[in-house]
């Protein structure tokens, strides 16, 4: 598409001669706006809070099917964890056997476009046990390498074509409520105080703030425990030396292994040496550095805060700050000790604090992590998965994990877990669907939560073409939809 059309499309002719939408005025004053007024600014059939993988594929899928949708986001791009929070690469989307690609529908649009674009490796040809997965060689088979960038312009582009109204530094403030019903919500933007009215509403925030504001039953983390896994600040680098840090990953790799749940993987050689010379303070013994799609580029899944609320700003706020403290600490280890990173250049951090748990937003189901480990597949199931078990930090220790295998060679999700107890007219999408904290720890990475979107997004358009509710919704007509966009289900 040349550049000029694409600006059309997007609706940001601006740049290109056209024109962004009228500049009504430059103070509060002029235009009118007080503190405590709402401006009535939009009304759409569906509002989706929240644009990172699930938020975008449930807005994608509701206006393939037709409906009118808001998608806001707080940032200023699409993508969530994979793209603001730098987190990458996208986790299996194929069976536990490795031998067919389970996840398909939006996601296997979307890595095609990335591929297209020069912007993604194909899931058939990475194989675990190698550089673009950190040599990590279980459960992490046929991951897809992506350049967060690209992937922001696919996101933007694929919106755009669907015909989502995208609206960007739009925070959800409140639901805005008739009853039990959720009617749309209240967002602060650059504007004031606006609402977006909608029919139905999709809380894929991740956090699930917008069904805990509507006062759907929410807990925190892990209720046993009151633990929430430990968050990472991403981050990329460039200008490395490919050939020689491999060659000095390689000749270690029979001396991976865990111990009491604690991983002594990629260069624990090396933090061994830095530790030795008092120049390692961090919880993990090993670190995380995953090869990108271009050869000098690698992501880097090292840096570790405990005891992250980010629903507490305040609490929020000081890890960012420790977040990147361990950046600077890393970047030195790199630079000091890593054969191959002497002259790595730091590309950025991740522009948020990437958050693995907070809110599970509880429906009528709670999938319990059993089901995932057996294999079940649901009666109203929306997506296949193989992804496994993996709570960072579940032993309670500095650095301890809990990694379980699952038994069979791919699980479902039900639909039922897309339904919040309490709150009408609203389906959840992505992280804060209803699971336990384990199960969660499974569905949560991003190929999974783009199926659930997708799902969400589908019902949305199923339950208002039907005057159905989320809940009295036939799941037939729901897989008859997905199978018909090449969604696999069994
Ligand atoms: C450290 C870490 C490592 C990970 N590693 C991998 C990996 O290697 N591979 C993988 O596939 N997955 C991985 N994941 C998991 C994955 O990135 C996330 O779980 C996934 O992105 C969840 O998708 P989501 O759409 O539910 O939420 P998010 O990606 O978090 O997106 C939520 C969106 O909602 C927006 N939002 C939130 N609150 C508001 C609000 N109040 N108003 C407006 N907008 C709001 C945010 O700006 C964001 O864009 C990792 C996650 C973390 C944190």
């Amino acid at each position: 598409m040349d550049r000029r059309k694409f600006l059309g499309t997007m609706g940001l002719a601006a740049a290109a001669g056209a024109a962004l939408p009228a500049l009504k005025s430059c103070t509060t004053a002029e235009s009118g706006w007080k503190p405590g007024d709402v401006l009535e600014s939009y009304s759409a059939d569906l509002l989706v809070v929240g644009g990172g993988p699930a938020g975008v594929c449930a807005a994608v899928a509701a206006a393939r099917q037709g409906l009118k949708v808001v998608l806001a986001d707080s940032g200023n791009c699409l993508g969530g964890m994979g793209t603001k929070g730098l987190v990458g690469p996208f986790m299996t989307c194929y069976d536990a056997a490795g031998e067919n690609m389970i996840i398909r529908g939006l996601f296997e649009e979307i890595v095609d476009r990335l591929i297209a674009e020069g912007g993604a490796l194909h899931p058939s040809g990475i194989r675990q046990g190698t550089e673009f997965t950190a040599w990590i060689s279980e459960g992490h088979d046929h991951c897809t390498p992506f350049d967060p960038e690209i992937l922001k312009k696919v996101y933007d582009r694929i919106c755009a074509e669907a015909g989502v109204k995208v609206l960007f530094h739009a925070n959800f403030l409140s639901p805005i409520m008739k009853g039990r019903k959720i009617c749309g919500a209240l967002l602060l933007t650059p504007s004031g105080v606006e609402a977006a009215r909608a029919k139905m509403v999709i809380d894929a925030t991740g956090d699930g703030t917008v069904a805990f504001r509507a006062g759907a039953p929410c807990v925190f983390g892990d209720p046993e425990n009151n633990r929430v896994q430990p968050a990472s600040l991403f981050f990329r680098i460039n200008n490395v030396d490919t050939d020689r840090l491999i060659a000095d990953v390689v000749p270690h790799l029979p001396e991976f292994r865990r111990v009491n749940g604690v991983s002594y993987r990629c260069l624990h050689w090396r933090v061994a040496e830095a530790e030795a010379a008092g120049e390692w303070d961090l919880a993990r013994k090993s670190v995380n550095i995953w090869r990108s799609v271009e050869k000098d580029q690698w992501v880097i899944n090292c840096t570790r805060i405990h005891g992250v609320d980010a629903t507490n700003c305040e609490n929020l706020s000081a890890a960012e700050v420790e977040g990147r403290r361990q950046v600077e600490e890393l970047m030195h280890f790199f630079h000091k000790y890593v054969p191959g990173c002497e002259k790595a250049t730091l590309m950025g951090t991740g522009s948020t604090m990437g958050i693995r748990e907070s809110r599970h937003v509880h429906g009528d189901f709670i999938l319990p992590v059993d089901d995932l480990i057996n294999g079940v597949i649901p009666e109203d199931n929306i997506l296949l998965s193989a992804n496994s078990i993996d709570v960072h930090g579940a032993m309670g220790g500095p650095a301890g994990g809990l990694y379980m295998p699952i038994k069979k060679n791919m699980y479902g999700v039900p639909y039922r877990c897309l339904i919040p107890k309490d709150v009408e007219g609203l389906l959840l999408a992505g992280r804060c669907i209803s699971a336990d904290s384990p199960a969660a720890g499974a569905i949560r990475v991003m190929p999974p939560a783009m199926a659930i979107g997708q799902a969400a997004g589908t019902a949305a358009a199923l339950c208002l073409q039907r005057g159905a509710s989320p809940a009295s919704l036939d799941y037939a007509d729901l897989k008859a939809s997905l199978l018909k966009q090449n969604v696999f289900l069994s």
